[in-house]
């Protein structure tokens, strides 16, 4: 053994660099074929011309049209807030709307501009809300309200999974700016009895900025108490119109891919 402290150094770092070529010798003769998968082949989507558009498997919720796919939450009736300009905005008075369709897991993209007269401060300031899942006036609600140079509670501002769970940053643009929320929802699932087996799952981007990594609900979003899960199928997609006096706000290009 060579005692001066070079060259035993030397010799530790011959062994070492000689270790990887011996395991891989050891290892049974395997082709690089062995770990291709070559089927099922993912299906052919076309994306939009931009990432804010449709791709080619996307169901349009809405499109600037008409509100064909919504209805009034709850009486099921017609959807009631006013399109225009290819934007619709918010009826205070008709109430909340939601997706004729039911929905399990997907991925969601919605804009939505706080207009650029708004008023009022904290939760009273563009408040509305997107229910990823509405069970009824419960669900889980991904907080829409104006949080540029607006304080609330952190759990309540824009991005936030409402009361559980703040943005991981604060992504917002000024009132008048249009607003991105792209989703991925992962729905709860439940055994036989009701009980809750896997609890929803949210990553959301709010103007392209992760805001929700994978967050797993505690359960419904409540206003006052505690989170808790009751068993559900595929639910619809709520918009809140929520009772503060600000003006309303506005959204449009909205749209859906359903996932297994
Ligand atoms: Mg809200």
């Amino acid at each position: 053994m060579p005692t001066h402290p070079i060259a035993a150094f030397a010799l530790a770092a011959a062994a070492a660099a000689a270790a990887p070529a011996l395991a891989l010798a050891q290892q049974p003769t395997v082709k690089p074929e062995e770990t291709e998968v070559w089927s099922p082949v993912p299906e052919i989507v076309t994306p939009g011309a931009t990432c804010a558009d449709a791709p080619s498997d996307a169901i349009r919720l809405f499109d600037g049209v008409d509100l064909h796919e919504w209805v009034a939450a709850g009486t099921k009736e017609p959807a009631r807030w006013k399109v225009h300009d290819g934007v619709v905005t918010v009826d205070k008075k008709a109430g909340d709307i939601e997706t004729k369709r039911a929905f399990g897991n997907y991925q969601l993209h919605l804009e939505w501009q706080v207009p650029a007269n708004i008023t009022g401060s904290g939760q009273a300031r563009g408040n509305s809300g997107v229910f990823l899942a509405t069970l009824g006036n419960d669900g889980y609600e991904l907080q829409i309200v104006d949080s540029y140079e607006n304080k609330t509670y952190v759990n309540g501002q824009a991005g936030s999974m409402y009361k559980q769970s703040p943005p991981l940053v604060n992504a917002m643009r000024k009132p008048g700016e249009w607003q991105v929320y792209d989703v991925v929802w992962t729905a709860p699932t439940f055994d036989a009895d009701g009980t809750l087996k896997t609890p929803a799952r949210v990553t959301a981007f709010h103007n392209g900025v992760l805001v929700q990594n994978d967050y797993a609900l505690k359960g419904t979003t409540q206003y006052i108490g505690q989170p808790w899960y009751r068993a559900h199928g595929p639910s619809p997609i709520r918009l809140q119109a929520h009772g503060d006096p600000s003006p309303p706000i506005s959204f449009r290009n909205i749209w859906i891919r359903e996932l297994p």
